[in-house]
């Protein structure tokens, strides 16, 4: 290297202290911007309480010749399609009544939550089926395939969520309730392993539950014999269950979106690499490439359904 050695001791510090700088401020206008005090120790008073509450969408970037920009302070890198991504929807910066939404890379907007309080983990929902209209999305352009999560990071995105929420109640000595009955529960958990059994779902939607039983099961397994059936939130999940540790880790969302993406890669590549294919024989065995590839596929909108009880 020709640059000077006494070139970066200098530059590096105050290049830390100004991304720092950048960081309390988007964290404190963050929480302006959702009614809560600036301070996180001071209790929110009904005056400072936003009417609208904003959501923190997880979406896949749709396609664009340079990518999203990143609304974090001195991020340099745009968001690039096919990348996960949080659109926190209503933005910051909405014009005359039309609202629109702020892009963050997982990982920037992680700086800036606290994804140790209820108050932002309750916010986080992933773009799904089931979830598109909410988010003030274009319909033609998702039923192009664009926004919707990959079947496993839906599965992953919700299961952070609870699991997170779990940790955070049992901190604060709050018992958590299962929104689910038993048998949701069991279909949630089970689904795809040898030894789930159907129940009966009372009122449940046959096409969601289709779904929930095939290409969304978190486990794949060999058959009856399969003694160590593959399981998707144990292979990706970061957050992990009793371990309080892990809210004092502020980037578990974007560490479990990575490391699912990342496999997703490898499992799906038609020309992987020499390197790939080292990473393929140390990392993934034939039933987790089974699994990673039924889950990398994005369920699409009941639009048959939907068409058919509209006649
Ligand atoms: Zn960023």
């Amino acid at each position: 290297m020709d640059s000077p050695s006494n070139e970066h001791p200098t530059a590096a510090p105050s290049e830390a202290k100004e991304e720092n700088e950048h960081i309390i401020q988007a964290t404190k206008s963050l929480r302006r911007h959702m009614g809560l005090p600036e301070d996180p120790t001071e209790k929110s008073s009904s005056a400072t309480a936003s009417s609208v509450k904003q959501t923190f969408w997880v979406e896949v970037a749709p396609p664009s010749t340079r990518g999203a920009k990143c609304r974090l302070d001195g991020c340099p890198a745009n968001i690039m399609p096919g990348q996960y991504r949080i659109a926190v929807y209503p933005g910051f910066h909405d014009f005359r009544g039309h609202q629109s939404s702020d892009f963050y890379h997982v990982v920037c907007f992680e700086k800036i939550a606290d994804f140790s309080q209820a108050d932002f983990v309750d916010q986080v929902e992933p773009v799904t089926r089931n979830t598109w209209s909410f988010r003030n999305l274009n319909s033609s352009s998702v039923l192009d395939g664009n926004y919707l999560l990959d079947a496993g990071a839906e599965r992953l995105t919700i299961s952070w969520k609870e699991a997170v929420k779990k940790l955070i109640d049992e901190r604060d000595g709050v018992e958590t309730k299962d929104d689910w009955s038993a048998a949701v529960r069991d279909l949630l958990d089970n689904a795809g392993s040898s030894k789930y059994v159907t129940q009966e779902i009372p009122d449940a939607n046959a096409f969601q539950l289709r779904l929930l039983r095939s290409r969304l099961a978190p486990n794949e397994s060999d058959g009856p014999d399969d003694t160590e059936e593959w399981n998707l939130f144990d292979e990706y999940l970061a957050p992990r269950d009793d371990d309080q540790k892990s809210l004092e880790d502020r980037h578990t969302l974007g560490a479990t979106l990575f490391l699912w993406r990342d496999h997703v890669v490898l499992a799906t590549s038609n020309n992987p690499t020499e390197k790939d294919k080292k990473r393929i024989e140390q990392e993934l065995t034939p039933k987790a490439i089974r699994a990673i590839k039924r889950l990398a596929v994005t369920p699409m909108p009941d639009i048959q359904g939907a068409f058919l009880r509209g006649l």
